[in-house]
């Protein structure tokens, strides 16, 4: 079967690979759709420490079920599912806590273990989530998910004002899961494009960082107090610290993103008005289920999110010129069939 494989950092290529091998215990799928997204470029560039090569990439899955154990109720072929891309050992600190998104030894596909980008894979059945969803939708979930579980760990509520800071995938869907919870949402960013579809994703403001004055306006919005929660989602020093600076007194602020170098923090903030600094992970089956029913209920833009549906043979020059020009671009999908 054919395959995108990334051979060393800027190159990838669709070659032959072996189809997976029959296994009782997993389900055996006929790939769709695949989305990529920043960390899959990272892979592509060769600058995230645990990719080795070659690799194939793809963690943002649709599917349609083959073959599954006949004892799996709802999992039967011609199925389209979702799938979660984490793996969790069940022995660790995280795990026991009933946190596995954060597991000490998560192997996430396309990362530590081939991924999605090519036409069959296998998957353990508690993996996959079947929905009445468009192919498109289903390859939308996980990369929502993320933000709907940085939502979750900010407890947000109809009470709060959540600021997000970052309107690019992992924002957006933290922008769509604020609203769904009934939140005020004023989304953050530097691209009137981004922000556009941050409105279209539930923000009830939109304030470009560059052309507005960032902290007069959230305290007008906010009634002189500052946003509730405030939101993370782009990874740099300047806004980490502009998290803790704008977040209201006893506040909670969520990092999703990790910056790539060390941040100075004016600390007496974090005590002075007693915050709650909470790190997000990946997400849990809960989010799934969460985003899932999002989109079920038509609340999500879709078609806005989605920039460019390509085929397998157009993944690779898509990876080339998206690694030139990564502003450029809004979510890639990869249509396999
Ligand atoms: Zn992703
Ligand atoms: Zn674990």
């Amino acid at each position: 079967m054919r395959a995108l494989v990334i051979k060393r950092p800027g190159e990838a290529a669709i070659e032959n690979v072996a189809e997976p091998g029959p296994d009782p215990e997993k389900v055996l799928l006929r790939v769709r759709m695949v989305g990529l997204c920043g960390s899959d470029l990272n892979s592509y560039r060769g600058r995230n420490p645990m990719v080795q090569f070659p690799r194939i990439p793809g963690h943002e899955i649709a599917a349609t079920i083959v073959e599954a154990n006949s004892s799996l109720p709802g999992l039967v072929p011609g199925t389209n599912v979702t799938m979660s891309p984490y793996s969790s050992c069940g022995k660790c600190a995280s795990c026991q806590r009933g946190r596995p998104n954060a597991c000490l030894s998560n192997e996430t596909l396309g990362v530590q273990r081939n991924g999605a980008l090519t036409e069959f894979i296998t998957m353990p059945p508690e993996k996959l989530y079947a929905a009445p969803l468009t192919i498109k939708e289903l390859c939308l979930v996980e990369p929502l998910t993320v933000g709907f579980h940085a939502v979750s760990r900010a407890r947000v509520s109809s009470q709060d004002i959540v600021a997000v800071i970052g309107c690019g995938g992992v924002g957006l869907g933290a922008i769509a899961a604020s609203h769904f919870a009934g939140a005020g949402t004023i989304a953050i960013d530097v691209d009137d494009q981004k922000l556009q579809i941050a409105r279209k994703a539930g923000a009830a403001h939109a304030l470009n960082s560059v052309t507005a004055p960032l902290h007069k306006r959230l305290l007008e919005l906010t009634d002189g107090r500052g946003p509730d929660v405030i939101i993370e989602a782009v990874g740099h020093p300047q806004t980490f610290r502009a998290a803790v600076e704008e977040v209201a007194f006893t506040g909670r602020v969520v990092y999703i993103g990790y910056a790539k170098e060390p941040v100075d923090y004016e600390t007496k903030l974090f005590v002075q008005k007693e915050l709650d600094i909470l790190g997000s992970r990946n997400a849990l089956p809960v989010d799934f289920r969460t985003v899932i029913q999002m989109l079920r209920e038509k609340k999500f833009p879709v078609e806005d999110a989605v920039g460019s549906i390509v085929s397998l043979e157009e993944a690779p020059a898509i990876l080339q010129t998206w690694s030139a020009n990564p502003s450029k671009f809004t979510k890639i999908m990869v249509q396999l069939g």
